[in-house]
């Protein structure tokens, strides 16, 4: 059994994710230690639980330690079993980055699979429900397999009560994916969202958005929903180039101003146009893992962030590929992968 210490590097529950979708994958039994060592509520949470038990459920794996707060696990896999399956973070935790668990295993599966999971969508600290859909799923289509998304209901924190589904197509083999080039510049547009909130709080939003980028009012939109279990606020950015779409997120947090959620978000699109690159930061680390399985591919991106350089780790103990980081310049770094 393979141990994996759970406090090296970023030291948070994506070592945790990587290594037990690559269990999944591999069939390598696991023992993790000091599982999420470095947070400030260390061990399991809601969220790290759900997503150990979906991995559980999908292949029948044997396992040890899958409790809330626990900071050692042991999980044996079973075969992958692709189906319809549901999983309720029960919480406000994200849903996406249990899907984040389970998915890599399921693009490889031998069968589709349906998938209903229940929390939170827009999390700060994990990719809001428009980044998946928008940025990181059209660029795992486009390494071969068919992942369809839908929102059917925002969950924010506290409240949750999110609502997501997923229909995986899987493929035999990963296609490499080559991001090197971000290409032309096709347009830029801004959406802010409130859910039982005052709709002036979006509209403030976008005004420092407007003034931030120099953007015009087609290109700025309000959306404001009831329909939700608890009050939330987010403001989404995405930026569409030739190559490829990135999403910037800012959320709002009570006592935090609408203007400043906005100055921040507008912040992060700055740099990403200014550096040049194609791969954001949360892309570059979410992207490792499919290149991984895919045996190749090259990702000009940012410089690597915490979270960038511990996947590289864990993908490496688990996955023979070799993956280099080179700096291009001040603001750019070039990711490579391939077979070792
Ligand atoms: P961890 O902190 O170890 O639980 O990992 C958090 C994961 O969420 C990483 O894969 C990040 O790339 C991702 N993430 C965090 N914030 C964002 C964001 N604003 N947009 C997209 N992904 C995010």
């Amino acid at each position: 059994m393979l141990t994996i210490d759970g406090s090296f590097g970023e030291g948070g529950g994506q070592i945790l994710r990587t290594a037990l979708a690559l269990s999944l994958l591999t069939g390598q039994p696991l023992r993790l230690e000091r599982i999420r060592a470095r947070r400030e509520k260390p061990g399991l949470r809601q969220q790290h639980l759900t997503a150990v038990n979906a991995a559980t459920q999908i292949s029948g794996a044997r396992v040890t330690g899958a409790a809330l707060t626990s900071q050692t696990l042991t999980f044996e896999p079973g075969r992958v079993q692709p189906g319809a399956y549901e999983f309720d973070v029960g919480t406000a935790g994200s849903t996406t980055l249990v899907l984040q668990t389970i998915l890599p295993p399921l693009l490889l599966a031998d069968r589709p699979s349906t998938l209903v999971l229940k929390g939170g969508t827009h999390n700060p600290l994990a990719p809001p429900f428009d980044f998946l859909e928008q940025a990181f799923l059209p660029l795992v289509e486009r390494m071969g397999p068919s992942v369809q998304v839908r929102l059917e209901r925002c969950g924010f924190y506290p409240a949750g009560g999110g609502i997501v589904t997923v229909r995986v197509e899987p493929v035999a083999r990963l296609a490499p994916l080559d991001l090197r080039e971000r290409g032309r510049l096709h347009g830029i547009r801004a959406r802010a969202l409130v859910a039982r909130l005052p709709r002036h709080i979006a509209e403030r939003e976008l005004q420092t958005v407007r003034a931030g980028l120099g953007l015009n009012d087609e290109q700025l939109e309000v959306v404001d929903i009831a329909d939700t279990a608890g009050p939330g606020n987010v403001v989404t950015i995405a930026v569409a180039s030739a190559e490829v779409t990135e999403v910037f997120t800012g959320f709002g947090i009570r006592g935090r101003p609408a203007e400043r959620v906005a100055q921040e978000v507008v912040r992060q699109v700055r740099d990403y146009l200014d550096a040049g690159v194609p791969v954001g930061p949360y892309l570059a680390d979410q992207l490792l893992l499919p290149l991984a399985l895919a045996g190749g591919g090259a990702l000009l991106t940012v410089p690597p962030t915490p979270h960038s350089t511990t996947n590289i780790e864990v993908i490496r103990r688990l996955v023979p590929v070799s993956i280099t980081a080179a700096q291009v310049d001040e603001r750019a770094c070039l990711l490579e992968v391939a077979n070792r």
